[in-house]
């Protein structure tokens, strides 16, 4: 008789493994086979086709940015996904309102079936999207309830819920509360969530703001700078922490103008981290260096005061959960998908630095290899195009 040895596609050795939903830190092995995690373990015997050995490094499950701006076209903010997202760690993508739905369909055919990066879409409340660089909802109109309502019916899959963005820019001259009126209609009607970009509360009080959402709508750009955000003279506001109570959640949204140093350490210290950490990348990013991206964005937090295990979950047990899409991923479990992020960590000091320029000295995480469905997508790695199942 002979002994049966398993076969597998892909052994990953780290130095460390990390799920918040495993309770699983520290050294460990990851088997994947035809696309999943099949054995985490200490050790996994077996034959396999491919491995990869990471002993100064992490691995967690794949990056999930809550907010940022995939799109290979359509969207003038929009970054391809393959090329800016995967390689540096993230697997999982949810665009804010990159397509309302006038060009929802094609959306779907340029971006969300033709990357390799998984995406999401929280649909824009705007049937224009942001396909110009006027505001999205400039002109009232465009707030078309029963077009976004029949455009979530017919790409339900892909649509995560409805992008509200009630900033000055994105309003103009329109009342934002006949936004987030519309957006509410449309999210009612469909039993989706919101993901409502704030607003400076110069002529709409962020506790009227709060007050309108629902539990499952989650607030981004949490962190702005002061006085326009969610602390006020070294606390949370109260309002803050009744809508957190009220199961309202709270996304970084970095940007270019939503991630402030000194807010941050007041909040963290509070006991107000943010809920999911994200990028808001768009276009304007591409030419920063260093690169503004996830793994970056996550070492900010985690020197403004955050303990590098709940950066972790607020890139992916959270915000999976938040996007309905655990345990399929955003865990390192057995039967999940294998989507992987890689990363080392540099304690090499360096200036990291907030939306105004404020800097802090501190090390930084960057990206070895991302794993999605088994693939391993190096950061010099050329984009492939193509339909892949997500
Ligand atoms: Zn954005």
């Amino acid at each position: 008789m002979t002994k049966h040895r398993p076969q597998f596609d892909l052994l990953i050795r780290a130095a460390r493994l990390f799920c918040s939903a495993t309770n699983w830190d520290g050294p460990g092995e990851i088997a994947v086979q035809d696309g999943r995690i099949v054995a985490v373990d200490l050790r996994i015997p077996g034959d396999f086709h491919e491995s990869l050995d990471a002993p100064e490094a992490v691995v967690v499950p794949g990056l999930i940015d809550l907010h940022a701006h995939p799109a290979n076209s359509g969207s003038v903010f929009g970054v391809a996904p393959d090329e800016h997202m995967l390689p540096h760690g993230v697997t999982t993508v949810l665009s804010q309102g990159d397509a309302g739905a006038d060009h929802c369909a094609e959306y779907l055919d340029h971006t969300i079936n033709r990357s390799q990066t998984r995406i999401r879409l929280a649909i824009n409340l705007s049937r224009i999207g942001e396909t110009t660089m006027d505001g999205c909802f400039e002109q009232l109109a465009d707030a078309d309830v029963e077009r976004c309502i029949n455009a979530i019916a017919r790409h339900r899959d892909a649509i995560w819920g409805i992008a509200v963005n009630v900033s000055h820019i994105a309003c103009g001259k329109t009342d934002p509360q006949r936004v987030l009126e519309r957006g509410l209609r449309a999210a009612e009607a469909c039993g989706a969530p919101i993901l409502y970009g704030l607003r400076r509360p110069e002529d709409w009080s962020l506790r009227l703001q709060l007050e309108r959402l629902r539990p499952g709508d989650v607030v981004t750009y949490c962190y702005r700078r002061q006085p326009h955000c969610i602390v006020d003279r070294g606390r949370v506001l109260p309002e803050v922490r009744a809508a957190r109570e009220r199961g309202i959640l709270f996304d970084l949204g970095h940007g270019a103008a939503s991630f402030d140093f000194a807010v941050a350490e007041t909040a963290i210290g509070e006991g107000f981290p943010p809920d999911t950490i994200s990028t808001d990348l768009q276009i304007r990013h591409l030419e920063m260096s260093p690169r503004h991206d996830l793994p970056r964005t996550m070492a900010k937090l985690k020197a403004a005061g955050m303990p590098d295990v709940d950066v972790f979950t607020a890139v992916s047990h959270t915000p999976a959960t938040i996007m309905r899409m655990f345990p399929e991923t955003g865990c390192l479990r057995p039967g999940s998908s294998a989507d992987l992020a890689i990363l080392r960590w540099s304690n090499e000091p360096e200036e990291l630095r907030d939306a105004a320029g404020n800097i802090r000295i501190g090390g930084a995480w960057y990206s070895i290899a991302t794993v999605r469905n088994g693939q391993i997508v190096k950061p010099d790695s050329k984009p492939k195009l193509g339909k892949v199942e997500s």
